[in-house]
């Protein structure tokens, strides 16, 4: 049988317990799920690329079925490429939506054999986004329940 795999997308500057969340559900629906790490120079974040892929890696390296990557363009080209045929995302608040919605779109605009699914965030995580964490860390706010230790000890070096 064909192998079910999605890809999920983002930009994980840095990767949250909200990311680990939606990433082990989805490995209880699909084969394999890929993270993938939007490299795009015009964001500007805090974590590189490459060490944003490094600390999504570290989270799930005892998990067989969840590879991290980076990439830089289309994701509906990276999708193709690794013959997946679903993109994930997660829906925290209404917030989400829009944003979401025009997404979903205009890739199936450019691939209609690609489906995107959004998965709700758990109660206990809707609140927590990337860019809170940076703001807690660069005020020294309490890190623990917002992201992985790992993560947690790389923003604590960054915002020495
Ligand atoms: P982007 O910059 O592409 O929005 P993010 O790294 O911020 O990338 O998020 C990647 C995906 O994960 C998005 O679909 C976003 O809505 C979702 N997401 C972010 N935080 C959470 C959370 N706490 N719970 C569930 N989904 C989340």
């Amino acid at each position: 049988m064909k192998k079910k795999i999605a890809v999920y997308p983002g930009s994980f500057d840095p990767i949250t317990l909200g990311h680990v969340d939606i990433v082990e559900r989805m490995t209880e629906q699909f084969d394999q799920v890929l993270v993938v790490v939007s490299d795009n120079a015009s964001k500007n974040s805090l974590f590189s690329a490459d060490e944003r892929v490094a600390l999504a890696s570290e989270v799930f390296k005892k998990n067989k079925k969840v590879k991290v990557e980076k990439w830089q363009g289309l994701i509906v080209d990276y999708v193709q490429k690794r013959k997946a045929q679903v993109i994930i995302r997660g829906l925290r608040a209404v917030i989400d939506f829009e944003y979401e919605l025009s997404m979903a779109n205009i890739n199936r605009q450019l691939s209609s054999n690609i489906e995107t699914m959004l998965v709700f965030s758990k109660p206990e995580y809707y609140f927590i986004s990337s860019r809170a964490v940076k703001e807690l860390a660069k005020n020294k706010g309490m890190l623990k329940g917002f992201v992985p230790k790992n993560v947690e000890l790389a923003l604590k070096k960054v915002m020495k």
